[in-house]
């Protein structure tokens, strides 16, 4: 449908729809071959974002610690947290945090990362973590900062994300874990 096709959408549109209509497809980006999800005009929306919030809020409604990827991940994931009166910690690409960092390398689609959270000043034993993201792609991402939550002592309960790229099988590959998707693509 694209961007210019949301007004038609007012009112009563159910979330998924509303993201398909305020997500701009972008070919080869960051690099060729892939068909990058920009969500920007989506975040941007007052009526989407409230309802991309309230959406993700209801299926993380047991966390008490709302954890976000680094960085559109960090968006939805404060605006969740906010939602449920729970606290946020992000999820950081390496080389953001200060030392002590607990690190987590993987593999992505677009090429190797890792990703980092404090070690030691945050008390993450018993603690029921709920891991939000915009895009869930391979699952190499979400795998990542489950293991690294996980390292740390929590609980991790679920995993939440705006858009699901099925083809690319990232709900198999982070399996056990479960993953929340408002919209499949
Ligand atoms: P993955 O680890 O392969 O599941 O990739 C997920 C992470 O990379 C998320 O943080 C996304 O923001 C980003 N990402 C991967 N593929 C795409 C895509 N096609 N469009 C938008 N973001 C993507």
């Amino acid at each position: 449908m694209g961007v210019s096709g949301v007004k038609s959408l007012r009112g009563s549109a159910p979330v998924a729809d509303l993201i398909a209509a305020l997500t701009r497809d972008v070919a080869d980006f960051p690099t060729p071959g892939i068909q990058f999800k920009d969500l920007t005009p989506l975040f941007a929306d007052r009526q989407a974002m409230t309802a991309v919030t309230d959406a993700l809020a209801d299926v993380v409604s047991g966390a008490d610690l709302v954890a976000g990827i680094d960085a559109r991940g960090f968006l939805v994931a404060a605006a969740v947290a906010a939602r449920l009166g729970t606290g946020v910690l992000a999820i950081r690409k390496s080389g953001k945090l200060p030392p002590p960092v607990l690190s987590e390398a993987y593999e992505r689609e677009y090429g190797p990362a890792t990703v980092e959270i404090p070690a030691g000043t945050i008390e993450l034993r018993r603690r029921n973590v709920v891991i939000i993201d915009d895009v869930l792609a391979t699952g190499g991402t979400l795998g990542a900062a489950c293991r690294l939550l996980e390292r740390g002592g929590a609980n991790v309960i679920t995993a939440a994300v705006v858009m699901e790229l099925t083809a690319l099988g990232g709900r198999e590959a982070i399996a056990p874990l479960p993953v929340h998707s408002l919209s499949r693509t």
